[in-house]
This record gives structure tokens, C-alpha cells and sequence, in this order.
């Protein structure tokens, strides 16, 4: 077989679940108990608070806990603006998004929130310009995801965070996509909270995290017991925990070289794949994850080249896998200016550590194949060629 479906999801990385195991047959106090079995895991989860604050590069707050990135975007953006409603209800995010942080966006609207979505240009770019023109007086909150988990596109976070500071804004940050792929750094984006999440950077699933600077308020959205300071009730996961910990203080030796690799074997297939006829590459040329391809291919529908692949051993998507169930083209595509049937026309392929120049070249001997078996099919395809 051969998975470029990364972005779905990873393989635990071995090391990381031998850190784990011991904490779910040995170490079982929980970390709330006094007695010195809960300060064990206590400790632990104190590691890896330590480990997560290195591999973002700062010592300037918190990282609470929380089941992955989709609570963490939830916590940071309704949990901030809950909290900060006195002091303004206007929120400033963009048109590409997670689902996540846009339905958390309108949770806060039915609350009485405005919220201005600021739209990108071609390429997937935020357009800055139009962000800093939408700041108003009761502007609390920026929140801008630093890469697309879909079209791999980096924005220029650190620019927004410039102008959030200076406006006394706070700065949120979905760093999901980029973590363990590029360098994501709190103090150099000027980033007030980041979304953070376990699975992305080869931890177990159902992990995540939110980085919240020092003098940032925000309310709880799970309440119970006062865990994670208060921030985030529930017994935590500690296993889980460590798990994230220690593939956090892997992926900050690792993932330079490991981001090199991916490139060169993403930049192969993205040559090779623009060679077919008819076929665009999604996203911007250069300011990409080292992981990501988004392709679309015209005369196509991608959910029915997605199967053709998988019965060949490789596996690929369409849009993203939180979205693909709605069946809907992705808001990702169309918010760059894709048609319809552009937009589902697209495939997205994801590379990880276990991704090989073999599985690249099996890639590129099906998938042409799969293209033109499937464009013989499109009546709009005959059309075109006069058939
Ligand atoms: N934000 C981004 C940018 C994502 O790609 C994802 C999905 N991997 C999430 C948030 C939500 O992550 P999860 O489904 O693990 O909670």
C-alpha cells in the first residue's frame, strides 16, 4: 500500500507509545491524589507541559490540556470570548478555516458577536490588508490559522500578530497543520494562544492542547472537578500526555531534516502530476507545507478517483477528512475562487516520515492511468476532444 493520508491521520511514532506504556500499567495514581502515586503523574504531566512549551519556543504561559485540536479551538475561541464580552463582541478570523474555529465563531454569534471572516486571494493568502482595514474599536479577538490543513498554504502569521499587538488584540493561532512541519514559534508570531494537537506530530489521537500566554483570560468550556487549573475539567489523560510530551521532544529534533525530505518528495510529485493534461496544482506554489499536495483534475470527480486509487493500495482524499461527509464542495476551494466542480475535482495528498520515493513512483504509475480511464467516462471530457 501506499498512504498519503497524513493529514487524516499518523502512526504513533514506537518511541513515543513505549513512553506511554508504563503510565497505563505502573504509574496509575491520578494526578490529583496526594499520595506519591499521583505525584508521579502529576510530574509527568508537568513534562510534558515542559516539552510541548520548548517545542513552540516560549516560557511565557500555559498549555492546558484538552481531547485534541477541535476543543482547543472551542476553549480559545468561545472560552476567550465568553470571558472578554465585556470589553467588545467583534472577532476577526478568515474565510479558510477549520470547521472547528468557524463553528466556534458562530457559537459566539449567536451570542451576540460580530464576526468578520476576512477572504484570501488565489493562492489561499490571508489578505492582510483587508484584516488590519476591519479592526474596530470592540475588536477582541484575531484568530488565523498558521498553515491549511487542505491546501497547505502558510500564512504570514507573524505580520497579524505584529498588528494584533499593537492594537492590544489578542492573537490565536491553529497551529494543527504546521506543528512538526515548520517552525512554529509563540514569541515570534506574537501569538496570545495556539491550538495545538497530539496525533499531527505522531502522539496518540484524542490529545491535543491550547497554549494561553500569561495574563490571557479565559473561561472554561468543560466544567467538574477544577483540573488543568481550572481551565479544562476531567480527570486528565495522562498517558495520553506523555505520549504528546515525548512527540513533541522528537519532532523538535526531528522534524528539519524530516521537513527537507518530505519537500523533495513532494515537490517530485507535484512536477510529475502537473504533467497530466488538464491538472492544477491548489494552494501557493511556495508558501506550502513540505507535506502537501492539492491537485485538481479537470473532467473529474475526486470522491470517484479517491476509490479508483484505494483499490489500487493508495490511499488519498478529497478536501479534508473532517468535511468530506457533508458531501459539500470544500469552503476552502470555493473561498479561493475555485468553481464547483473544481473544487470537487480535487485530491489531496498528505506525506509523512513513512513515506518513501517507492511509494511515489507507485503513486505516479497508477494515478495517470486512474485519470484517463476515469476522464473516457465524463461526457463533458468527449466533448472536449470531439468525441
Ligand atoms: N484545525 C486544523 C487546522 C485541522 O487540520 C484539524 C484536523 N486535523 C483540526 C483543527 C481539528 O483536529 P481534531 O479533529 O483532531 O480535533
Amino acid at each position: 500500500m501506499a498512504y498519503f493520508d497524513y493529514a487524516s491521520g499518523c502512526p504513533v511514532d514506537r518511541r513515543v507509545i513505549d513512553a506511554m506504556i508504563p503510565y497505563m500499567i505502573d504509574v496509575i495514581g491520578n494526578p490529583s491524589s496526594v499520595h506519591s502515586m499521583g505525584l508521579k503523574a502529576r510530574s509527568a504531566l508537568d513534562e510534558a507541559r515542559g516539552k510541548i512549551l520548548r517545542l513552540i519556543g516560549t516560557e511565557d504561559g500555559e498549555i492546558i490540556f484538552t481531547s485534541g485540536a477541535t476543543e482547543a479551538n472551542n476553549l480559545a475561541i468561545i472560552g476567550f470570548g465568553m470571558r472578554n464580552r465585556g470589553k467588545g463582541k467583534h472577532i476577526i478570523s478568515s474565510s479558510i478555516e477549520h470547521m472547528s474555529v468557524i463553528n466556534s465563531c458562530k457559537v459566539l454569534q449567536k451570542n451576540g458577536f460580530d464576526v468578520t471572516y476576512i477572504p484570501v486571494d488565489r493562492n489561499g493568502i490571508v489578505r492582510v490588508d483587508e484584516l488590519e482595514e476591519s479592526i474596530r474599536e470592540d475588536t477582541i479577538l484575531i484568530t488565523v490559522q498558521h498553515a491549511n490543513n487542505e491546501i497547505g498554504t502558510i500564512q504570514p502569521v507573524e505580520e497579524i500578530g505584529e498588528i494584533a499587538r499593537e492594537k492590544g488584540i489578542v492573537f490565536h493561532v491553529d497551529a494543527t497543520a504546521s506543528l512538526g512541519k515548520i517552525n512554529v514559534n509563540a514569541d515570534r508570531m506574537n501569538a496570545d494562544m495556539i491550538t495545538l494537537s497530539s496525533n499531527d506530530i505522531y502522539g496518540p489521537r484524542g490529545v491535543g492542547g491550547l497554549f494561553i500566554r500569561k495574563g490571557v483570560r479565559v473561561q472554561p468550556i468543560i466544567v467538574g472537578g477544577g483540573q488543568e487549573k481550572g481551565y479544562r475539567s476531567g480527570t486528565e489523560n495522562v498517558p495520553g500526555i506523555v505520549g504528546f510530551g515525548v512527540a513533541a521532544e522528537i519532532t523538535e529534533k526531528e522534524y528539519r531534516e524530516e521537513a527537507k525530505r518530505e519537500e523533495k518528495l513532494r515537490d517530485e510529485i507535484i512536477r510529475r502530476m502537473l504533467e497530466i493534461e488538464d491538472t492544477y496544482l491548489n494552494g501557493h506554489p511556495e508558501l506550502r507545507l513540505p507535506n502537501n499536495v492539492n491537485v485538481r483534475f479537470s473532467y473529474i470527480e475526486g470522491e470517484s478517483l479517491v476509490l479508483s486509487l484505494d483499490m489500487e493500495g493508495i490511499y488519498a482524499s478529497t478536501a479534508s477528512a473532517c468535511t468530506s461527509k457533508t458531501l459539500q464542495p470544500s469552503h476552502v476551494l470555493m473561498a479561493c475562487g475555485l468553481k464547483h466542480e473544481e473544487a470537487h475535482g480535487s485530491l489531496l495528498f498528505t506525506l509523512g516520515k513513512e513515506t518513501t520515493e517507492k511509494d511515489v513512483d507507485r503513486l505516479m504509475e497508477v494515478l495517470p492511468m486512474v485519470v484517463e480511464k476515469l476522464r473516457k467516462m465524463s461526457p463533458l471530457y468527449k466533448k472536449k476532444k470531439g468525441g
